[in-house]
């Protein structure tokens, strides 16, 4: 008589081992929607935000420090954005898109937006209808971007009030 009892058995083991896996990622996705940024994030923005800020120095001569806000209240695909408010400049980062994309906003998003917020400290307010200049692109390697590509489609540059908060 043919027994394919193994089969069976491997066959459930295979969809545990699914399973868990599929419940371990939703667990994970689900703790870091509903905590705080963890350490480990918060210490790699910082290093690179120090990153950025030794490559101005060095280039420029001079240190300005933006408030970086990793934020929750960004909709859709976008990474990061550089806003001027009441005379403030900060950047917010999407902690929605961070799992996902941490590598990529450590070494592309902060000098991208880094390099917005410096030019609008420096007075070129009114590009942000050309934020991505070939004035910003020479900033953004300055600062340490690797490719300094637009990475969406619309401007992520807020001059006046935030869509959120
Ligand atoms: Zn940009």
């Amino acid at each position: 008589m043919f027994n394919n009892k193994p089969l069976e058995v491997t066959f459930l083991f295979i969809i545990l081992f699914f399973s868990s896996i599929l419940a371990y990622n939703y667990y994970n996705t689900y703790s870091f929607k509903h905590n705080p940024l963890p350490q480990s994030y918060q210490i790699s923005i910082k290093n690179k935000e120090n990153e950025v800020l030794k490559n101005m120095k060095s280039h420029y001569g001079f240190v300005y420090k933006f408030p970086l806000i990793v934020t929750d209240k960004l909709q859709g695909k976008l990474y990061g954005v550089t806003a001027y408010e009441n005379g403030h400049i900060s950047i917010y980062l999407n902690k929605n898109v961070m799992q996902e994309s941490f590598d990529y906003i450590i070494d592309e998003v902060i000098p991208h937006e880094y390099a917005h917020a410096l030019l609008m400290q420096k007075g070129y307010l009114n590009e942000s209808k050309q934020g991505h200049s070939q004035k910003w692109h020479s900033v953004c390697i300055d600062l340490g971007g690797k490719e300094c590509k637009q990475y969406v489609n619309h401007e992520e540059i807020i001059n006046g009030k935030l869509p959120f908060n």
